[in-house]
């Protein structure tokens, strides 16, 4: 697919703010009916529905950054005070024994991830007392995938030793652009050398699965930048690249609006950064497996995606659907298949309520039949670029769905009947808008900031 096949009237057409669906509904549409005693019943419910059989995912969210990315949309702290991570761990780890009081059963744990902010802020002997007090009474399941996300510039060998000889095998790094003047402007100096030691140390460790992520549309970026960037990052051999896609969000992320907008991509030279990028993946031997999301062919990650295995949630794709996610710490999601629990948002609140003895959640979905069954639509294409639709959903579809499809498919993105659809190549540049078809509460809601949330 050229650029030229995407022409630039539907570029500018499908250009607008659409969720990435790591959920649906998506977070802006939660509400704050869910209190921690009501999150309670749920959890213990899906816990001994499955426990024993497929396992649980465990997320924690480690909140603290040493320094401020302007792109950035997660929920972090920047503080160069690492005392702080004895009151955070103390919180994580009193959360986790109130989770573990309600369950009645020792826990099998099938995926834990550590996320953030930046988990490797985290000395290599705290994030080792953190994960032993969490695996401590747990059993493991044979089919676990553990993994954390690094920082080219601060994941030490030490880290990496530790994490891999309590299970780790994979990690992902933010690399985002490895331009001097794009990173001086994001304010997230990493020089080359950095991220080439971080692969390669992961990698003597005894990591199996390495990840970059990598960010198109940000300020400065030109086709000729990305393209080296994207060069330099290919001779690494990461397993898995995410090529993200940009989210001005000014109106969320307050440092976004120290960016000039003019030094922005528009949105035709956005595309062209994409397709660039992608131009050269492709070529190098890696698969498009979905939204943003590259694969080296012997990744577990393709092969998920091959065998119609492939998950989504709010860590983005993944191989294991154990339908059981905990998130523990500030702002963690969790997600039992029929209902979500979102923590506080802020570490004074999420102190205040664990210190009290309490769950942290404040806000949290519970889905009814319809939401279930168009978040499956949503899923499955979004992991396999195709769904079926139920006879049940027939009303729903043709009332708000089948008019928008029409016009999907009339720009050739996808081919459809009333049995299902199917994305086509071109339509793979507008996955996100074709799942927005299927997203009920999107309609008659034109609010911008109903389409991304500050999720974690
Ligand atoms: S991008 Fe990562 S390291 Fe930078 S501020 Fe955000 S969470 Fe922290």
């Amino acid at each position: 697919m050229l650029y030229a096949d995407l022409n630039t009237e539907l570029v500018r057409k499908y250009n607008r703010p659409v969720p990435r669906y790591t959920s649906y509904p998506t977070v802006p549409f939660w509400n704050n009916d869910m209190t921690p005693e009501r999150w309670k019943g749920f959890f213990v419910r899906r816990f001994h529905e499955q426990n024993h059989t497929d396992g649980m995912s465990i997320y924690i969210h480690l909140p603290f950054c040493e320094s401020l990315c302007t792109y950035c949309g997660c929920n972090k702290k920047i503080t160069t005070n690492h005392k702080v991570e004895e009151e955070y761990l103390l919180a994580i780890e009193k959360e986790w024994r109130l989770y573990r009081k309600l369950m009645r059963q020792t826990p099998v744990i099938r995926e834990l991830h550590l996320g953030g902010g930046t988990p490797t802020f985290f000395s290599s002997r705290n994030l080792k007392r953190l994960i032993e007090t969490i695996l401590k009474g747990t059993i493991t399941h044979p089919q676990h995938e553990f993994s954390i996300e690094g920082h080219p510039n601060n994941t030490t060998k030490e880290h990496l030793k530790m994490l891999y000889s309590l299970g780790f095998k994979r990690i992902s790094y933010g690399v985002q652009d490895n331009d001097p003047e794009v990173q001086r402007v994001i304010n997230r100096i990493q020089p080359f050398e950095n991220v080439k030691a971080a692969i390669e140390n992961a990698r003597s460790a005894g990591f199996t699965s390495v990840n970059f992520d990598l960010i198109y549309g940000l300020p400065f970026q030109t086709k000729e930048s990305i393209q080296r960037t994207i060069n330099q990052v290919i001779s690494l051999r990461p397993d898995r690249i995410a090529f993200y896609s940009y989210a001005h969000v000014p109106w969320t992320s307050k440092a976004q609006r120290l960016f000039d907008e003019t030094n922005l991509p528009n949105a035709e030279e956005k595309l062209e950064l994409y397709l660039k990028g992608k131009e050269m993946l492709l070529g190098n031997g890696y698969f498009d497996i979905g939204m943003d999301h590259f694969s080296l062919p012997d990744d577990d990650l393709y092969k998920a995606y091959m065998n119609g295995r492939l998950h989504r949630n709010f860590m983005g794709y993944t191989t294991q659907n154990s339908g059981l996610l905990l998130g523990l710490g500030v702002s963690s999601i969790s997600d039992v298949g029929y209902a979500f629990a979102q923590n506080h948002k802020t570490v004074h609140d999420y102190y205040a309520a664990i210190n009290s003895g309490q769950l942290a959640t404040y806000r949290g979905y519970e889905l009814n039949e319809e939401d279930i069954a168009f978040r499956k639509y949503i899923l499955d294409i979004s992991c396999k670029g195709t769904t079926v639709f139920e006879k049940k959903d027939m009303e729903l579809l043709h009332l708000y769905v089948f008019p928008e499809l029409e016009n999907l498919a009339a720009d050739e993105l996808i081919v459809w009947n009333t049995e299902g659809i199917k994305l086509t190549a071109k339509g793979r540049y507008f996955i996100r808008n074709v799942c927005a078809a299927f997203d009920l509460k999107l309609y008659g809601n034109s609010d911008p900031k109903k389409m991304f949330s500050k999720a974690v």
